[in-house]
């Protein structure tokens, strides 16, 4: 597997797999790799004959200069992940090396409504900063393929509407969400839960799993309050919010018969840990 640190071997090493006519695909991530990484590098591996990775903390999408701060690194270990996990190249960037001139951008991306309810509204500018780095790889890495969690469900909505609106002629390949045995979805902020806010983690997920059989014989309003009102019972965790959209506009919907594919998107504090997760309601 090839390290790459440079923009211009980046662009020298994809001319040469595209002069080959070898496809390639793109896993955009910001390291401290798990699991559900990996998963996403072995669907690309099975699928192009270049699989490029890109280990990237990017400051641009975080809106607390603290989250950024305390995100874990830990380089050495996702290179040994990678190349164990078949990918071709690894693409580790200094800050300086992305945004040489400077990490603030003037540029404002179309990103449409989706990228306004949920995220977009507790995180302002996350987006727009998400829409930076992912378009910024697509030009560099010109992969026939990008892939990307469900876990961030509406991260994908937002990039699909990037690529379209930027004109970028990439396939979005959707990965379904990698669980722990207990069933808390990985995240590389799970790293920083304290013991015991591990072991109360996986309570999103139960009070989640929950809620689809209640939805069966409940509104959708009764199904939301019910969730949030099993996880702000759990000592240090707080719903920031629980929304359940149409999964394609992600606009809240009031009764379960008003679109086809129905999602519940939560975010949870845990103690000072954000975490997110997601449920399908409809199609069960
Ligand atoms: P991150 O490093 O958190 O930016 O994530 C990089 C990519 O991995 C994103 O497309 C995430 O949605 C995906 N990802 C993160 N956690 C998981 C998971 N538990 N299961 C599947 N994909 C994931």
């Amino acid at each position: 597997m090839q390290i790459i640190r440079s923009v211009d071997e980046l662009i020298d090493y994809v001319a040469d797999q595209k002069n080959r006519h070898i496809s390639i695909g793109l896993v955009p991530t910001m390291g401290a790799l798990h699991e559900g990484h990996l998963s996403l590098v072995e669907r690309a591996v099975s699928e192009n004959g270049c699989v490029i990775v890109s280990v990237f903390v990017n400051p641009t999408q975080f809106n607390n200069p603290e989250d950024l701060r305390t995100y874990p690194r830990t380089e050495e270990a996702d290179v040994k992940l990678l190349a164990k996990a078949g990918a071709s190249a690894v693409f580790i960037p200094a800050v300086e090396e992305v945004y040489p001139d400077g990490a603030k951008s003037d540029k404002v991306y179309d990103l449409g409504s989706v990228a306004e309810v949920m995220e977009g509204k507790f995180r302002p500018g996350h987006f727009q900063g998400v829409a930076q780095i992912v378009s910024r790889l697509f030009i560099l890495s010109r992969p026939d393929r990008a892939y990307f969690g469900e876990k961030d469900f509406q991260q994908i909505a937002v990039i699909k509407r990037m690529t379209e609106t930027e004109g970028l002629n990439v396939s979005i390949v959707e990965c379904p969400i990698c669980r722990a045995d207990d069933g808390l979805a990985l995240s590389s902020r799970n790293t920083l839960l304290s013991p015991d806010q591990r072991l109360r983690a996986p309570l999103i997920y139960k009070a989640l799993r929950e809620s689809v059989e209640y939805s069966k014989s409940h509104s959708v309003r009764a199904t939301h309050d019910m969730v949030v009102e099993q996880i702000d019972a759990v000592p240090e965790m707080k719903v920031e919010y629980f929304e359940i959209v149409d999964a394609r506009t992600l606009l809240p919907v009031e009764e379960w018969e008003e679109s086809p594919r129905i999602q519940g998107c939560i975010t949870v504090f845990n103690g000072k840990v954000r975490l997110i997760d997601n449920i399908c309601y409809r199609p069960v």
